[in-house]
């Protein structure tokens, strides 16, 4: 069988979602939406896309998750760090956007503990006054509130930590999803189940335009 015809799927499986590569739809059909690259930012957009109903196509030129995302530190991180740039709404729609992943991918993406030492001087007054605000912030979160530790459960938890100057430290949560890849292979076959044709090893080389719109690639 040629690989451009090969169908990947159980076929035992009655409910299993097949991802057919069928290159001969890109010439036959039109598209509202044509995604090129399928690492999570693209894969998440041809699910939604196609869960509102768009006619969505997705290009790949490698693999799946072939690109930064499968070399990223996998965190999905609630926005903590742009409380420093005091980036408010960006905090808010990362902690909402956490949510909506540890909602709907709860066996991909897990809560995971951090603790950022209180050891300087400035740490006794920018980490409560920053942790409090988090909190505050992320009032809605699922994920347990920020929590300070005292010098003897942070150094129980972190014997490796540096103990001079430590007076404590403030535990949160994050989370991570560690197998990304994955995460984009079920959008892929999300995407697919609503509507979508999502193709890897397809490389977009160029955009042949007719009018206003784009009729091949
Ligand atoms: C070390 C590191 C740590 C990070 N940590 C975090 C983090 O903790 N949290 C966070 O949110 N973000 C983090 N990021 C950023 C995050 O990884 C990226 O923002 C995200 O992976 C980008 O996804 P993407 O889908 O836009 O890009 P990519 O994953 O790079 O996908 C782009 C895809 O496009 C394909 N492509 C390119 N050209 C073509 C073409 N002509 N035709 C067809 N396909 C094409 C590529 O093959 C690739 O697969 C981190 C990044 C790095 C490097």
């Amino acid at each position: 069988m040629p690989w451009n015809e090969l169908e990947v799927g159980l076929k035992a499986e009655p409910n299993c979602i097949m991802i057919k590569r069928d290159f001969s739809a890109l010439a036959k059909e039109s598209y509202d939406l044509i995604i090129v690259g399928g690492g999570i930012i693209g894969t998440g957009i041809a699910r939604d896309a196609a869960m509102r109903g768009i006619k969505t196509l997705l290009l790949e030129k490698e693999d799946f998750a072939y690109g930064t995302t499968s070399r990223s530190s996998r965190l999905i991180h609630g926005g903590l760090r742009y409380l420093r740039q005091l980036e408010l709404g960006l905090v808010r729609q990362d902690m909402r956007e956490r949510e909506v992943l540890l909602h709907i991918a709860p066996h991909l993406v897990h809560p995971l503990p951090f603790i950022i030492p209180i050891a300087r001087p400035m740490d006794h007054l920018a980490l409560p006054m920053g942790m409090l605000l988090y909190d505050i912030i992320s009032f809605d979160k699922s994920l347990p509130s920020c929590h300070r530790l005292s010098r003897r459960e942070t150094l129980d938890r972190e014997p490796g930590l540096e103990s001079k100057g430590l007076a404590g430290s403030y535990l949160y949560y994050d989370c991570q999803a560690p197998f990304v890849e994955r995460l984009c292979i079920e959008n892929v076959l999300s995407a697919t189940q609503h509507g979508a044709l999502v193709l890897n090893h397809a490389e977009v080389i160029g955009l042949l335009r007719s009018g206003n719109g784009v009729c091949g690639e």
